[in-house]
């Protein structure tokens, strides 16, 4: 049967991009919009009309990661106008309520929000957006999954058991809703010590790789744990932009080239 008689919604494509591809995590606090914010950063920087949608309601990053803020302007159609920064265009729940988040809102209220940012942004023309959702696998992934045409997910992780297992819940939620898996990401695996020059994984060093070849997903890249990219993030300016021949920079690159 069709989607719609068997009362779920219509999946609609995001007007004027031709592809999107979701970034996801089943934990917060792994990584997932620096990875988001970099590869839509490294889409760009290969030559393609690049964006980023920042569907994380409660905790949007994305304006800190691109140095951006203040309120988006609306077309001549009454749709909301990204903001742009390093040749990225970009749209978040942030921009929309400043600082203060919106964390009593109910749930209406959120699924009137994702729609807007769903639906009801002027793109004028992408390549590639990269979605940056929100931590987990509960209702507004769904809700994202069943409402978008997704060209893919990526599913990003640290290498420790626990966060491992929950990630096994993002590849079965994709797998669920027919979105294809581009593969998993993993991140703050090794640590170089910028004194002394050792590596240490802290949180062990094959995590990914076995959870990858269990489960039948590639693993797109291995981003190290390191204070710089940190120190990026934080001043606005990410490391595929501050730093692109760097490693780190390099293994954002290598990751969106797979893509
Ligand atoms: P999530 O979106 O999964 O909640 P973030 O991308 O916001 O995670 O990252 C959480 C914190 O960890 C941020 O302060 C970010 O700068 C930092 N971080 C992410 N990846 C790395 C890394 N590979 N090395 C060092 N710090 C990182």
């Amino acid at each position: 049967l069709p989607r719609r008689q068997r009362g779920l919604p219509e999946r609609r494509n995001i007007r004027d991009v031709r592809k999107v591809i979701a970034v996801s995590s089943a934990k917060g606090g792994v990584g997932k919009s620096t990875i988001a914010v970099n590869l839509a950063l490294a889409f760009a920087r290969q030559g393609h009309r690049s964006g980023v949608l920042d569907t994380d309601i409660f905790g949007p990053s994305i304006p800190t990661l691109l140095n951006l803020s203040g309120e988006p302007r609306l077309s001549a159609n009454n749709q909301l106008l990204p903001l742009s920064n390093y040749g990225v265009k970009s749209m978040s729940m942030g921009y929309l309520v400043g600082e203060q988040a919106p964390v009593v809102w109910r749930g209406l209220m959120v699924m009137k929000a994702l729609q807007q940012l769903l639906h009801e942004v002027e793109w004028g023309g992408l390549d590639v957006l990269v979605l940056d959702l929100p931590p987990g696998t509960g209702d507004t992934q769904l809700t994202i999954t069943q409402q978008v045409k997704l060209d893919g997910a990526v599913v990003v992780s640290t290498p420790q058991d626990i966060a491992l297992k929950d990630a096994v819940k993002g590849i079965s939620m994709f797998r669920k809703v027919s979105v294809p898996i581009l593969g998993m990401v993993q991140n703050m695996s090794v640590f170089n010590c910028p004194n002394c020059g050792h590596s240490t994984h802290i949180f062990g060093s094959e995590g990914v790789a076995r959870t990858c070849e269990s489960h039948g997903v590639d693993l797109l890249g291995d981003i190290p744990l390191d204070a710089r990219i940190c120190d990026d993030a934080d001043r606005g300016k990410p490391t595929v932009v501050a730093e692109p021949e760097s490693v780190r920079g390099e293994a954002f690159m290598g990751i969106a080239e797979k893509i």
